[in-house]
């Protein structure tokens, strides 16, 4: 699935086809032979470079190939190998290829939106989480709706573009699968998350004056989070509430 999903990372944004024709050099165009394309080990038996053209292979594909694998089995172990675990593996795919999409163009793809909404809808219509109708579309206005808002303010106050609808059209279709309750706590990981991710490349130096950071990928981090932390967190959350 790791290995499917770097296909996926890679020929979305172009419009490809996600199903043909096979692996592809992108540097020499040979065919990539399927004993060079088995995830992580060929790019260690290959020390990541082609073996037509030695152009470096990106260190990104075994990344992405772990880390599927480490959050398939995670959600495996603590949902369980059933329908409700099925829905959050599809969720999880679909934001790591938005998070490494947006990553590398800065963009969050309408089919992948839309692709995770549908699974959102099917999972209440299969009654695969424990949320109803009401809590979704709550969920949903919470979510893109705070998103939206804050693009508002963040375009008065930096003057240019803070938000992109593309994020507003994420939140609304994470919101749908969450319900209002996680969607609050998903924004406000999502933002704890990015701040002090943004303060260090500040005070390392790695940001340029004028530099976007896609916020994508920390909304995508904020909501698997929550997936798997948020009913703990809220547990933790509501006992200190309580006298
Ligand atoms: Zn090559």
């Amino acid at each position: 699935m790791g290995s499917f999903l770097n296909v996926c990372i890679y020929r979305i944004p172009l419009e490809g086809s996600i199903m043909r024709p096979g692996s592809t050099c992108p540097k020499c165009n040979s065919k990539i032979l399927f004993y060079d394309n088995i995830p992580v080990i060929s790019y260690l038996v290959l020390k990541g470079k082609c073996r037509s053209c030695s152009q470096p292979i990106s260190l990104r594909y075994p990344l992405v190939e772990i880390l599927t694998a480490g959050l398939t089995t995670a959600v495996a172990n603590v949902f369980g190998m059933n329908l409700l675990g099925g829905v959050y593996i599809i969720f999880i795919y679909i934001l790591i290829v938005i998070t490494v999409i947006d990553l590398d163009h800065m963009i969050i793809p309408d089919r992948l939106v839309g692709f995770g909404l549908i699974t959102g809808i099917a999972a209440i219509f299969l009654g695969a989480i424990e949320i109803g109708w009401k809590e979704a579309f709550m969920g949903s206005f919470v979510y893109g709706g705070f998103l939206y808002f804050a693009g508002m303010v963040g375009k008065r106050i930096f003057k240019k573009e803070a938000m992109g609808m593309g994020d507003v059209k994420l939140g609304a279709m994470m919101g749908f699968l969450l319900g209002w309750k996680m969607s609050v706590m998903s924004l406000y990981l999502s933002f704890l998350v990015a701040s002090i991710v943004g303060l260090t490349v500040i005070i390392t130096g790695q940001l340029s004056k004028g530099d976007r950071i896609p916020f994508g990928p920390f909304l995508a981090v904020g909501t698997v989070l929550v997936i798997f932390f948020g009913q703990t967190i809220l547990e933790i959350y509501l006992s200190f509430m309580t006298p």
